[in-house]
């Protein structure tokens, strides 16, 4: 049948790709075609949502202005594309129910920070959900946490246990609605709740465990905390016993603790703030922010001893705001709820078992956590956003690609573990997994790679994995069947990553200045200069080789990389120096350490620049053992904040063949008349940080020369020192170098999936 339609009218259908699902988009569409007098249709697609709107041809223009100006916060659109279509019967306007038929492989948002409706609704004694801890509507909420299977509705999340009350089912089929279709919609007659247990997991009855929960925290106790993606201990941060105490009975003896503050004003009055920071504070996603403190503040010193910088946060789930309108305090410490490098725990009774000893009491709920995802931390750097962690806020969140891929999965390295799954032009990064030394992690590795293959719908065609043949991660790909497994170098990866996030095709300079990684000469390497692109690479410089005594050993006592240093260039006249921290060693530790040295026992070779730091540290007085990861460098860099010398020690670059070497004889010792001066650690380390600029940028320059390549990519764990970052790209972009770093994905081992999967989808093409 046809029919005739006036003149004027138009259909219209608009295609829109990204994060749009459960977010408050279909009935934000749903109420906007109502205003503009549209018929048509709404509905899920595998992708995204697909719109057809009919009216007249100025609605449909006015429609489509308001829709690209008045999208909703959380909705990340990727692409809306509208086109004509022929116009149909019909005069509504209607959502139409999740296309169940179609491949769910639309992606999932990751939790988000309660909104400020359900901040006022909650505050609010009149309201229905006065102080209900789990508040949430399309805007706000859990979603990554609770998920066990696709496509997102309530029956495939934890909140299938709670049935909706008749109020909250009328909210959630309202398409008027703010909790239309919010799968985690609850309230105090149908949804979770909380509990307060005792030091040994006993319930305690009390009708509101919140505020008897505040009173503890009040009375510097230790409180294990059940948040969005795993517990946390969470104590007084201005008392210095408890953090004393937290400290003593989580055994975590000086690395530093984050914050929770009450409002964004609290956060000023303990950190400088600029606008950046404040932006990255208040963001849904909530991360943690490394932040300049005020020492004058007044919060406990043990919480960040000897760093200039504070982890700070602000209260992200109903259940925080609660926490901190109910007591006497304005800052909490918030740390995870595990012992060092284990997984943070998530389910109650696994935390009571975990953390005796530890918490004094656990306020707890009924809503399970199905995924772990810890806090994510992120700085300030350069004007942008340097990810440390990306973890809850930022997952399952996708990195856009340049090209199309098969799927792959990237297992990552050992610390600081992520994988990551490639499907289309489409990277997802699993959330911050951690050690893969201990055997909880472990299995949590196997966990997350399971959840990302079951919600993204793919089964890889390949497996990208690291080179050292020791990795958990890499046993674990090789033994993988049936699938394509593509090894990729350390840093190789580490550059492709800083490549991906800022779509860079063909060659670059690749800087990657590193802790440590295989290399393909079964040294360990760490202080490189790749030619790379997104399939192989060419190593055009490195530090020159030392012997690393004891191997793993030698990450935790500096000492010896300092030792190792001054046997290489000084042989037996070693003794002879006259350094202090060689004073502090006992001279039989060091008699041993010597010998390793000599008869080239257990001391695999390195290029290291963490180990090359951890050295300088040593020697410059800050410190000859550790306590936590990267202490001795991270205190170094935090000596060479508080100089203005301009001075900078020299390094020895020597040419070999098309390579270069980087020699270390000259600085040392500069470093040792420096020493022997007394000058202050703080100028001796700034001399350091601006040498080792320097140095990177002589050798780009005469790269450049020889490869006529301008784009320099910076990648690995060193980067995270905002003093050497700072001054390498003011000295590249001085010699007019493009200059590219990571932003979105961590530049240390955290991002290293992501450039092992670009690294084997480049491969198998
Ligand atoms: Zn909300
Ligand atoms: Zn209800
Ligand atoms: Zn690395």
């Amino acid at each position: 049948m046809t029919e005739t339609f006036k003149v004027g009218v138009l259909r219209k259908a608009i295609d829109v790709t990204g994060v749009v699902q459960g977010l408050g988009f279909r009935p934000f569409v749903h109420r906007l075609a109502q205003e503009c007098n549209l018929a048509g249709f709404i509905a899920n697609t595998p992708v995204g949502v697909t719109i057809e709107v009919q009216g007249d041809s100025d609605c449909v223009e006015r429609f489509l202005e308001r829709l690209s100006a008045e999208i909703p916060p959380l909705a990340k659109v990727a692409s809306l594309v509208p086109r004509d279509t022929e116009p149909q019967s019909g005069t509504a306007f209607r959502i139409l129910s999740n296309r169940l038929d179609a491949p769910p492989q639309a992606p999932i948002s990751p939790d988000v920070a309660v909104c400020g409706d359900c901040l006022r609704e909650m505050m609010n004694p009149r309201d229905r959900r006065f102080r209900y801890p789990f508040i949430n509507c399309t805007n706000c909420g859990p979603r990554f946490t609770i998920i066990r299977d696709i496509p997102y509705d309530r029956a495939r999340t934890s909140m299938a246990a709670f049935r909706m009350c008749a109020m909250c089912q009328a909210e959630y089929d309202d398409p008027d609605n703010r909790r239309f279709h919010a799968q985690p919609n609850a309230c105090w007659d149908c949804g979770p709740q909380l509990q307060l247990w005792s030091a040994d997991g006993s319930r305690i009855d009390l009708a509101e465990p919140l505020r008897e929960a505040a009173f503890l925290l009040e009375h510097d106790s230790i409180l294990a905390i059940k948040g969005l993606g795993g517990f946390h201990l969470a104590c007084n941060a201005r008392s210095e016993s408890a953090v004393n105490l937290l400290r003593e009975r989580k055994r975590r003896v000086e690395k530093p603790f984050a914050v929770m503050l009450r409002r964004i004003e609290d956060v000023e009055r303990f950190c400088r703030v600029d606008d950046g920071a404040r932006k990255l504070l208040l963001s849904q996603e909530r991360p943690i922010v490394l932040l300049p403190n005020r020492p004058e503040s007044g919060l406990a010193g043990g919480i960040a001893p000897r760093n200039r910088f504070l982890g700070v946060f602000l209260p992200y789930t109903p259940l925080h705001q609660l926490l901190f309108s109910s007591g006497k305090y304005d800052a909490l410490v918030m740390t995870s709820a595990n012992l060092s490098e284990e997984p943070i725990a998530i389910e109650n009774d696994d935390a009571v078992r975990r953390l005796r000893g530890i918490a004094d009491a656990y306020l707890v709920h009924d809503r399970d956590i199905l995924r772990r995802c810890d806090n994510s931390v992120v700085r300030l750097a350069a004007g942008r956003p340097q990810m440390l962690r990306r973890s809850r806020g930022f997952v399952p969140v996708p990195v856009p690609l340049e090209r199309d891929s098969e799927p792959t999965l990237a297992v990552g390295g050992e610390l600081k573990n992520t994988v990551c799954v490639v499907r289309g032009n489409e990277a997802f990064l699993s959330q911050h997994i951690g050690d893969l030394d201990n055997l909880d992690s472990y299995a949590f590795f196997g966990e997350a790679v399971e959840h990302l293959r079951r919600i993204l719908e793919v089964r890889p065609k390949a497996i990208a994995y690291d080179l050292h043949p020791d990795y958990f991660s890499t046993k674990w790909a090789l033994a993988q069947e049936g699938v394509q497994l593509v090894g990729v170098q350390h840093h190789h990866a580490h550059i492709v990553s800083c490549m991906a996030e800022n779509h860079l095709d063909g060659k670059v300079i690749g800087i990657v200045l590193d802790g440590g990684g295989h290399g393909t000469d079964g040294a360990i390497w760490g202080g490189e200069v790749l030619l790379a692109d997104c399939a192989d690479f060419d190593r055009a410089a490195h530090f020159e080789y030392v012997p690393l005594p004891g191997g793993t050993a030698a990450i935790h006592e500096p000492w010896r990389v300092a030792v190792s240093y001054l046997t290489q260039h000084f042989g037996a006249e070693l003794s002879k120096l006259n350094v202090p921290f060689l004073q502090d060693i006992d001279p039989r530790k060091l008699q041993v350490v010597l010998q390793m040295i000599d008869r080239e026992i257990h001391s695999p070779r390195t290029s290291s620049c963490g180990r090359l730091f951890d050295a300088v540290a040593a020697l410059a007085g800050i410190r000859s053992t550790i306590t936590y990861e990267a202490q001795a460098a991270i205190e170094f860099e935090m000596a060479g904040h508080d100089s203005t010398d301009d001075g900078a020690y020299p390094f020895d670059l020597t040419p070999d063949g098309p390579h270069w070497q980087i020699g270390t004889l000259s600085l040392f010792e500069a470093m040792l008349r420096d020493i022997q001066r007394q000058e202050s650690a703080a100028d001796i380390s700034r001399r350091f940080h601006a040498g080792l600029a320097e140095l990177f940028v002589e050798l780009a320059e005469n790269i450049r020369e020889q490869s006529k390549l301008n784009r320099v990519c910076l990648s690995g764990g060193c980067f995270q020192n905002v003093l050497l970052f700072q001054l390498l790209i003011d000295g590249l972009r001085a010699k007019s170098f493009e200059v590219y770093f990571h932003s979105e994905v961590p530049a240390g081992d955290g991002g290293l999936s992501l450039g092992q999967a670009v690294v084997a989808s480049y491969r198998s093409q």
